[in-house]
This record gives C-alpha cells, structure tokens and sequence, in this order.
C-alpha cells in the first residue's frame, strides 16, 4: 500500500512548514489531490492517521481536495475529461494527452489552532507519486 509511504512524506512535509512557521498544533490539512495522481483516497486518509502519530499533527483531520482531470484542446481549449479511459476531448473527439491538471498531490494549506485564518501559501512541493 504506497498510500503509506505517501501520508508519512505529507506528515513530514506539513509538520516541516508548520514548524516553519511556527505552528505547535495543526488541525487540518488540505490536500490536492488530482484524479491521476494514483493515490486511493480511502487508503490515504487512513495511512495519514497512522503516519500522524506522534507528530504535531496528530489528531489533525486530512481535507482532500480531488481535482479532475483536464486536457487541453487543440480546438476547444481546456476541457475536463469525464473519463479516464480515453484520452480525447469530449467536446469534438480529438485525441489529446496534452494534461493540464490532474497529477497533483500537494499541500494546500494548513489550519492551526489559536489562528482564524488559514495560512495559505505554505511551501508544498509536490510529492512524488510513484
Ligand atoms: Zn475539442
């Protein structure tokens, strides 16, 4: 199960930027998470619990953001794919394997505690999915 190894690189990476920043406590994550990513949502969102232990991010809930899959057009632009089976543009039919989103696995953004807002921006390169 890769989702393992793929939540303690999050749980490493979050726990870095909110040490960074300052944060003693988060609360969430919020995780992008795209739909050819290979990541199993279920699986990561129970690895990331386990991963969490005894870190300061235990106890945070992991938010994921799912981001479909986007293709551009040579004709019609940037068109979200409804399928993933063919890689043609669903407005005309023409082939296209011209991704525009769909990959990414990364931080969005993190909640602390004692804060209302969000802090946003937070230094995310993205993981890699293997
Ligand atoms: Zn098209």
């Amino acid at each position: 199960m890769h989702e393992l190894s793929i939540a303690y690189s999050l749980v490493q990476m979050a726990g870095e930027a909110a040490a960074n920043a300052g944060i003693h406590s988060v609360q969430v994550v919020h995780l992008r998470l795209g739909a050819l990513s290979g990541v199993v949502e279920e699986a990561l969102l129970f690895s990331y619990d386990i991963a969490a232990q005894g870190t300061i991010l235990e106890g945070s809930r992991l938010i994921i953001e799912k981001i479909p899959v986007a293709v551009r057009c040579p004709t019609c632009g940037e068109v979200e794919l409804p399928t993933m089976q063919r890689f043609r543009c669903p407005i005309c039919e023409t082939p296209t394997a011209d991704i525009v989103r769909g990959k990414e696995l990364e931080i969005a953004a993190l909640e602390f505690e004692d804060e209302e807002d969000e802090l946003a921006g937070v230094a995310a390169p993205t993981l890699a999915a293997v």
